[in-house]
């Protein structure tokens, strides 16, 4: 494969950041942002938070004991939606291959755009940083490299406001030395796996190579992990369309009449959009639920979420609290139920306590996915399907309309 040259912009602490600008009194503070419900965790600590030892995907209990007097926020997801809309506008006139890898960070493909560059990255990757400073006021750390996974690293060695460029010629020297926690996708439990066999910088993992590797943590890990410590990252730079929804609805023959009969129904809809979002690799922050009455009035509700969610009982917990708040004019029965999701985040650090609890049910939801995806998704999940009335359309918003 021709070198390439890949970009790697984020945002740094960026819904902290959003908060700092919006509101001055919030400037030199700690600010926490994140879920406040007791199995919430940080999405963003700003600078001051971080150095009471707060920082991303930490436990929400644990970060108030950590910086009790910090200023805890459930944060302004519309509002740090749009100014990343402004961000990605930015950036798409930077290189016509973006990637959005989260609210607040994206990979360009900026290879080849040697006539803009003049052969030097660095004045690219700082242009970017101006414009981007120019025109939302928030400060962004850059790093460019041959890969994606070595652009990301580069992003983050410099941070706050960095600019970090690795070479080929870079990876022994900077990247070796690296702990091994700094290696995409490795978190704290692989860490202590991969220390009690006296790994602990990337080089060590680079020299102890692929065969030894394997026998201590298995063929796939060994595989992940040997590749990057040697800088090898062929993954190219994505752009997606992004849907902005995923979401499933259904008109019913004869009116629903009972909560009961509604929240069966629900519970089938979430399972639908579940998968869908599973199936796209989706994170969504908001969940929504429409109801057509039988005189055809329409209502729709919805709540956003610190926490983004894809599994099917969390988003059925939301639509059925949601269909509960509504006190419904009955009457003549409901005509038609959907349930969407949106605000869609792919989260850039992993916890390592969601993890556990992920891999769990990420077993489950494999296994249900791969029926589903075998014998069709109508063929499964039907709950109480004998009981919901026939369906005579079903219909998909969102990107299920252009598969
Ligand atoms: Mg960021």
């Amino acid at each position: 494969m021709a070198e390439r040259l890949i970009l790697h912009i984020d945002m740094d602490c960026f819904f902290a950041a959003v908060e700092q600008r919006d509101n001055p009194e919030l400037r030199g503070k700690p600010v926490i942002v994140g879920g406040l419900s007791s199995r919430g965790v940080v999405s963003t600590a700003s600078y001051e938070a971080r150095k009471y030892g707060v920082h991303s995907a930490m436990p929400m209990a644990l970060a108030k004991r950590k910086c009790p007097q910090g200023i805890f926020l459930t944060g302004n997801y519309p509002q740090y939606k749009a100014v990343s809309a402004q961000i990605f506008e930015i950036m798409s006139r930077f290189s016509p291959l973006v990637e959005p890898l989260s609210i607040d960070e994206g990979f360009l493909d900026i290879t080849g755009m040697e006539r803009f560059i003049k052969g030097n990255p660095r004045n690219y990757g700082m242009k970017l940083k101006q414009a981007v400073l120019k025109e939302t006021g928030l400060i962004a750390s850059v790093g460019i490299a041959p890969n994606k996974f070595l652009a990301k690293l580069a992003s983050d060695l410099e941070k706050p406001d960095g600019l970090v460029i690795i070479r080929q010629e870079d990876i022994q020297r900077i990247l070796w030395p690296l702990p091994i926690a700094r290696i995409w996708g490795v978190g704290k439990k692989t860490e202590e796996r991969l220390a009690a066999f006296g790994y602990r910088y990337i080089g060590d993992i680079a020299r102890a190579g692929k065969d030894v590797l394997q026998k201590q943590v298995g063929e796939r890990l060994a595989r992940h992990l040997v590749e990057l410590a040697n800088g090898k990252d062929d993954r190219p730079v994505e752009p997606v369309r992004d849907a902005q929804s995923i979401g499933k609805e259904t008109t019913f023959e004869e009116n629903l009449q009972s909560r009961q009969e509604v929240e069966q129904h629900l519970l089938y809809l979430s399972a639908q959009v579940g998968w869908r979002l599973r199936r796209s690799g989706k994170n969504a922050h908001t969940v929504q639920i429409k109801i057509r009455l039988g005189d055809f009035s329409t209502y729709t509700r919805q709540k956003t979420l610190s926490d983004a969610i894809c599994y099917d009982e969390d988003i059925f917990k939301e639509a059925k609290a949601l269909f509960r708040a509504f006190s419904l004019p009955y009457g003549s029965g409901i005509r038609l139920l959907g349930v969407s999701c949106s605000g869609f985040d792919a989260p850039s650090e992993i916890s390592l306590f969601e993890m556990e609890n992920k891999q769990k049910k990420e077993r489950l939801y494999t296994a249900i996915d791969k029926i589903k995806a075998r014998f069709g998704e109508d063929k499964i999940a039907h709950l109480g399907e004998s009981r919901v009335l026939k369906k005579i359309n079903a219909s998909l918003d969102g990107s299920e309309a252009r598969h």
